[in-house]
C-alpha cells in the first residue's frame, strides 16, 4: 500500500478540524487534513448559527464551514477528500489508513472526527431510509413542504429541527418520550408557541408503515404503564433528533473512551493517552458540543502538536 509521511495529520473537517488546520498551517506544520464523509461536518446540516461570537446577524452553517475551509487553505493546509478507515497508534510514527488504499505515517494526529446522528434502532428506519426517514431536517426538509412530519427527541436539536420544519411542513409532531422537554428555555418557548407544532409528551415511536415510503408511525403513549395506549399517526416524514454517537471506533483500541465512545483527554487539554495524538471537537466532548468549543479545542490541539514536535 502507498505510504506517505506527514508531520501533522488532521482527521475531520468540522470547526475543530479546520481551526486546528489554520493554527497548524500558520505554525509551519504543513498539515494534511482529510475531510471525511461529510466535508464541513455537522454544521453543514444545521440552519443558521446564531450563537457564534462575531456574527451579530447569524451565519448559515454551510457558509461558516466554507469560510473556515478557505481560511485553512489560505495558510497552506493540504485539504483532501478521504475517510480514515483504520488506525495503528501503537507506536510513532502513527499509521492511518485512508479509504483502505493508502497509509499516512504521521508524527502527530489531531482526531476531529465529530459525531454522527443516532437512530432509534427500529428495523423500519432502515426499511424507509431515504424514503421518509431522515436525521437531518435541513438536508431533507425541503421535500416535506406542506406535508405532515414527526420529529423524535426533546433536546435542543429536536426543537430546532421541529421549528425549522414548521416553516415548510403543514404540521409537525414532536415525539418526546418524557413528560418534559430537555431543550433550553428559549428553544422550548419557540416550539410551544408555534401553532404548527404539536408536542406529544410521553410518546414512543415503535414502528413505521407505508406502501410507498413512510405513510405513518406506530405510537405508544405512556409505554409500559397500566394506561398505555397504542395508536397510529399518519405522517409523510420521520425525523430523528435524539443525539449523536462520536466517530471514534477506529481509535478505541488505543485511546481511552467513555461508555458512549467519546474520547477521554487529559482534563483541560486535548491530549489523549497516546503522546502526539490529540482529540478535538465533538468526538471528545459529550458536554458542550458547540461550534465555538470545537473550534477552541481544535486550536488547542494544534498548539499541543506544535509543542510536541518541538520536543
Ligand atoms: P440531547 O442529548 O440534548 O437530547 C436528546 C433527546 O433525544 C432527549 O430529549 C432524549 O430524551 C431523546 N432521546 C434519546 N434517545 C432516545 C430514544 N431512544 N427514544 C426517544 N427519545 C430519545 O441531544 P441534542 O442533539 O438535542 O443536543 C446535543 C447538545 O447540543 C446539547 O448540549 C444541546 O444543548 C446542544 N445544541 C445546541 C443548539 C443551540 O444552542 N442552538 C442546537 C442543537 C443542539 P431524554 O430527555 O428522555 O433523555
Amino acid at each position: 500500500m502507498e505510504t506517505e509521511k506527514v508531520k501533522c495529520l488532521i482527521i475531520g473537517s468540522g470547526p475543530a478540524g479546520y481551526t486546528a488546520a489554520i493554527y497548524a498551517a500558520r505554525a509551519n506544520l504543513s498539515p494534511v487534513l482529510y475531510e471525511g464523509l461529510q466535508p464541513g461536518g455537522q454544521l453543514t446540516t444545521t440552519t443558521d448559527v446564531e450563537n457564534f461570537p462575531g456574527y451579530p446577524e447569524g451565519i448559515s452553517g454551510t457558509q461558516m464551514m466554507d469560510d473556515l475551509r478557505r481560511q485553512a487553505e489560505r495558510f497552506g493546509t493540504d485539504l483532501r477528500f478521504g475517510v480514515a478507515t483504520a488506525a495503528d497508534l501503537s507506536k510513532s510514527p502513527y499509521k492511518i489508513t485512508i479509504d483502505e488504499e493508502k497509509v499516512i505515517e504521521a508524527q502527530t494526529i489531531i482526531i476531529a472526527t465529530g459525531a454522527a446522528a443516532k437512530y432509534l434502532g427500529l428495523e423500519d428506519e432502515k426499511k424507509y431510509a431515504g424514503m421518509g426517514v431522515s436525521a437531518c431536517a435541513t438536508c431533507d426538509g425541503f421535500f416535506y413542504r406542506k406535508k405532515v412530519v414527526a420529529v423524535v427527541g426533546g433536546g435542543d436539536t429536536a426543537c430546532e429541527e421541529a421549528s425549522y420544519l414548521a416553516g415548510l411542513a403543514s404540521k409537525v409532531y414532536l415525539i418526546v418520550r418524557k413528560p418534559f422537554l430537555r431543550a433550553s428555555k428559549i428553544m422550548q418557548e419557540r416550539v410551544m408557541s408555534n401553532e404548527k407544532i404539536e408536542v406529544l409528551f410521553e410518546h414512543n415511536a415503535v414502528g413505521l408503515y407505508g406502501d410507498n415510503g413512510v405513510e405513518g408511525v406506530h405510537l405508544v403513549k405512556r409505554m409500559g404503564e397500566p394506561d398505555e395506549e397504542r395508536y397510529d399517526l399518519a405522517i409523510d416524514g420521520f425525523f430523528l433528533a435524539i443525539g449523536h454517537k462520536p466517530n471514534s471506533d477506529i481509535f478505541k483500541p488505543y485511546v481511552d473512551t467513555d461508555e458512549t465512545g467519546y474520547i477521554l483527554t487529559e482534563p483541560g487539554t486535548p491530549r489523549t493517552k497516546v503522546p502526539g495524538v490529540f482529540a478535538a471537537g465533538d468526538v471528545a466532548d459529550p458536554h458542550y458540543r458547540q461550534a465555538i468549543t470545537a473550534a477552541a479545542t481544535g486550536c488547542m490541539a494544534a498548539i499541543e502538536a506544535e509543542r510536541y514536535l518541538l520536543g
